[in-house]
């Protein structure tokens, strides 16, 4: 989504760290792009509508020698994607710019009140707009209490930077539920809305809190709170490095991030095992008296990490035997949900930025209720406000398709689901050790899994011509068709649905005619011969239909007209195999029908907006 870069050093390079910096955060997603510059005292503000490249290509023969300055890709929320609703946005005589990530929720009531007391003649259609022009109201020769003022009558969900060609030594930056950092550099400083926009650069990083300044100059960074009291912050050291965030080799980061799916799963588990092969939850509190203590379980997440909730509600249910509900945190958080104090509320999020998945967790926390979250993206907002961390291991996924971080998020379900029972009591010992010996073995079978590759991309050049493809399965395989089928359509366009097999019947199997293509899931022992039925119901109306069964399950080579085979395992854990050749398979669909197949249309990385 959106991204903030600044940058304050001595070198008259900033141009090309900073637009450096903005390309690295190309794979969330954005529509435009800019850059405002102090260069030889003047303060000079570039931006286009489109990549990153269109900037460039207007900037390249200007010198445009800079040792400070901003840059953003825009997500556009307010206002059509156009040059001159680009970020940055300056003020009257263009002497600050301002770049803003989020929404600025009573821009109207501001932007009246600027063009009628203050006669401000409004340039474009963007809420940034009417920041940058209180500030400029506010100016008095010091940009931080301008800006301080100015915050006093923003509302909303952002973080912002500005630059003042007359106060020229400093970036100020302001957090307010939208991320934000700061790098340490040598010589130099940086701040930026994510890690991978400066990690070439720096190492060591403050992370700002919600309601927090921060004044960076080449020499110094200072942090206030929202009451100008200076604030101490430890270092935050970044243990990844940027060649982990690029492709290694691969074509697209997602096929990357499909085949790094062993390496994720053997991580999550292996750092949740301590030296008795028994999970250990680190630092997680869930007693047994806590644990009969709740009478329900809400798992709310948006997305892929919602498809793995679901997934999750069986495992959950099944050992810790407590109510599970798994719901779209944006019909959650606006829904008035009966929480309470024994309500356990588990929040999953690849990026921990998810606006509405944040919200949805402050509901509940409001509302007395005990959050863990299971997140990807250490020190990231939810995992910040949560009363417990799961980390998967996945490591940085750039794809905005998500792979690796669903299959460790599944993982996270298991080993949690795993702990609950055994710390309540309701699995035995002998469960317990058979579930982990499987759970073990996984990573090895995800890797006989993508053995399937070249199979998969060849039955993709039999199928990338179809508009529509659907997907059925029942219990955890209908969890499963739905991320299969979200995979598909997000990056390869294809309208596609996935239903429980049993309620195809009840209406949409109306939609079900010749060489309609179907994909069937039955992996599931306990329920696979209700899914051949299903597939019968499926052909009798002359779908195509591509099964999936694990490997001793042959009849269903009777029904399909095409069998997908996974290894041998327990019921409860073939969604972590199963969901690998469907994301193959909507990877290759995709590269035949020639898409953009890291950044789809539409789509951002992390949704921090609404
Ligand atoms: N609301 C601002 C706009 O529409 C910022 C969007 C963003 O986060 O990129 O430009």
């Amino acid at each position: 989504m959106c991204g903030i870069v600044g940058y304050a050093g001595q070198s008259g390079n900033a141009k090309e760290i900073i637009i450096d910096g903005l390309k690295r955060l190309e794979y969330r997603g954005y529509d435009s792009s800019g850059i405002a510059l102090i260069s030889n005292g003047k303060l000079e503000v570039r931006k286009r509508a489109g990549r990153i490249a269109n900037l460039e290509e207007m900037i390249k023969d200007e010198s445009l020698n800079s040792k400070m300055g901003i840059g953003h890709t825009r997500w556009a929320t307010h206002g059509a994607p156009s040059d001159i609703n680009s970020h940055p946005h300056t003020n009257k005589d263009g002497s600050i710019a301002v770049v803003h990530n989020g929404i600025l929720e009573n821009y109207v009531e501001l932007r009246q009140w600027l063009i009628e007391e203050h006669g401000i003649e409004f340039r474009s259609e963007v809420d940034t707009e009417v920041i940058v022009h209180l500030i400029s109201i506010y100016y008095d020769g010091n940009l931080e209490d301008a800006v301080f003022k100015a915050l006093q009558r923003m509302r909303g969900a952002y973080a912002i930077a500005a630059v003042c060609q007359d106060d020229p030594e400093k970036i100020v930056a302001f957090r307010r539920n939208a991320p934000l950092i700061a790098g340490i550099g040598r010589g130099c400083n940086f701040i930026a809305s994510d890690i991978p926009a400066i990690l070439r650069y720096v190492k060591e990083i403050y992370l700002i809190e919600n309601n927090e300044m921060v004044i960076v100059t080449k020499d110094d960074i200072k942090i206030y709170d929202i009451d100008r009291n200076e604030v101490h912050r430890d270092i935050f050291h970044v243990t990844w490095d940027a060649e982990s965030a690029e492709k290694n080799g691969y074509k697209h980061f997602m096929l990357k991030e499909i085949h790094e799916q062993p390496k994720g799963l053997y991580e999550t588990l292996r750092r949740r095992i301590d030296d008795n092969g028994m999970i250990n939850l680190d630092g997680i509190c869930l007693t047994k008296e806590q644990l009969e203590n709740f009478n329900r379980i809400y798992i709310v997440a948006c997305g892929t990490a919602y498809h793995a909730g679901l997934v999750g509600k069986f495992a959950i249910e099944k050992m810790a035997q407590i109510a599970v509900e798994v719901e779209v945190a944006s019909e959650f958080r606006y829904r008035d949900p009966f929480v309470d104090d024994k309500t356990l509320f588990i929040a999953i999020s690849q990026s921990g930025e998810t606006s509405d998945t944040l919200e949805a967790l402050r509901e509940a926390k409001r509302k007395g209720a005990r959050i863990i979250s299971v997140v990807n993206v250490v020190g990231s907002s939810v995992a910040r406000e949560s009363d417990d961390v799961f980390y998967t291991w996945a490591g940085p996924e750039i794809a905005v398709a998500s792979t690796k971080a669903y299959t460790t998020q599944l993982m996270s379900m298991y080993i949690i689901a795993l702990y609950m029972g055994i710390t309540k009591g309701t699995i035995d010992k002998e469960y317990y050790e058979s579930f982990m010996e499987d759970l073990k073995e996984i990573p090895d079978k995800a890797k006989k899994v993508l053995q399937l590759e070249s199979m998969l991309a060849s039955l993709a050049r039999d199928l990338y011509k179809n508009e529509q493809i659907f997907f059925i399965g029942r219990g955890p395989d209908a969890g499963v068709s739905y991320e299969g089928s979200l995979k598909l359509k997000e990056i390869s366009y294809i309208n596609s649905f996935a239903i429980a097999a049993g309620e195809l019947k009840h209406g949409t199997i109306a939609l079900i005619e010749k060489d309609i293509v179907v994909i069937a899931l039955a992996t599931q022992d306990k329920l696979y011969e209700k899914m051949l039925s299903n597939i019968q119901e499926v052909k009798a109306r002359g779908a195509y239909v591509i099964g999936m069964a694990t490997e001793n399950n042959k009849e269903i080579e009777m029904q399909a007209d095409k069998v997908i085979y996974i290894p041998e395992c327990r019921d409860e854990l073939t969604p972590l195999l199963s969901v690998i050749p469907l994301q193959l398979l909507a990877y290759y669909i995709a590269k035949e029908r020639g898409c953009d197949i890291d950044k789809p249309k539409n789509l951002a990385k992390s949704v921090t907006v609404e």
